[in-house]
């Protein structure tokens, strides 16, 4: 294999597919060891860090998740995840697209640069997979994509809904109303839309479908993969997780822990579960690495992103959609 022998696969690489081999602890950090590349011809997918933290409410510092996460990803990048049938890495083109970047003196130039960025990627042919950042980054990502495919059926995992309404006239950049601000402006539909593990109150639903964690935890994952199927059938998808919807103890690095969260593997479970939807976007958001421990919330995370990549792989049309190859 050309990517056997080499070390650095992250600018080494002679192919945008294939395991890298190089030793977990050593060598330049990418996401997955994907070549770090501008160049999308060929890419189906375009990992890229979005590297905001202040839109959060309490503890800033998800600035450095793409990071935290493009390291912990070091671990994972060997072999494919157990129990998928194929391997992701050979199934899909990826490569780690570097961090979207802007003037920190001109927040409110943020949104418009996030959009911006992703738009490139949409341009160039690629799905984008988002390392965030707090979570207002899904908000411009969601924007760029509605441009392209209309209004879109959302998997949001959190342990917030993020629909607070409060002062969204005025452009607010806030972790916690842009599902509000995308539903009034109609870039995802709600009412085909599902949020998973909520346990915090918000009187403001938006007409979403909500899951809320003891819903989660009596029912189990196959009643969520149920109703997730169900809600999103024939619909253009995004996901988004939140990695405060895992317990604290599964993911204590992050701005807004909540007990009571899933586990990591009923995320997987769930995660898994829904593969063939038509999934045109997603991300994992809200790693803080300054509150870890361990690098718990960061493996985590670069867990499910691993998993997003196995969504696209069996997309429909994909080499391993279900009922095809695979
Ligand atoms: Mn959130
Ligand atoms: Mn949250």
């Amino acid at each position: 294999m050309a990517n056997s022998t080499r070390g650095d696969h992250a600018f080494t690489a002679q192919s945008l597919t294939g395991a890298s081999s190089e030793p977990m602890y050593a060598g330049a950090l990418s996401f997955l060891r994907r070549k770090y590349s501008r160049d999308l011809t060929g890419v189906d997918v375009a990992v890229t860090g979005l590297p905001l933290d202040t839109a959060t409410c309490h503890r800033p510092g998800a600035r450095f998740g793409p990071r935290a996460v493009r390291e912990a990803s070091a671990l994972l990048a060997w072999d494919r995840p157990y129990g998928c049938e194929f391997d992701p890495l050979e199934q899909l083109a990826v490569v780690d697209y570097g961090d979207c970047q802007w003037d920190l003196g001109r927040p409110m130039e943020v949104p418009a640069a996030i959009e911006a960025h992703i738009a490139g990627i949409l341009r160039g042919g690629a799905a984008p997979l988002s390392i965030g950042g707090d979570h207002f980054v899904t908000l411009p990502v969601l924007r760029a994509l509605h441009r392209q495919h209309g209004a879109l059926s959302l998997i949001h995992f959190d342990a917030h809904s993020d629909t607070w309404s409060h002062d969204v006239e005025a452009g607010r950049i806030d972790h916690g109303t842009m599902f509000f601000q995308a539903a009034r402006e109609g870039i995802v539909d709600p009412a085909r839309s599902v949020q998973i593990g909520i346990r915090t109150y918000n009187p403001e639903s938006c007409g979403f479908q909500i899951l809320d964690a003891p819903w989660v935890h009596r029912n189990g994952a196959a009643a969520v993969i149920q109703r997730v199927r169900e809600a999103v059938a024939g619909r253009k998808v995004y996901v988004t997780f939140d990695v405060d919807c895992l317990d604290p103890s599964f993911a204590p690095g992050t701005g807004t822990p909540v007990c009571g969260g899933i586990s990591t593997a009923t995320a997987i479970e769930i995660l898994r579960g829904i593969a063939g939807i038509d999934v045109v976007g997603m991300d994992v958001v809200e790693v803080a690495p300054a509150y870890d421990a361990a690098g718990i919330t960061a493996l985590a995370a670069a867990t499910i992103a691993y998993e997003h990549l196995i969504l696209y792989a069996r997309r429909p049309g994909a080499a391993a959609a279900p009922g095809l190859a695979g």
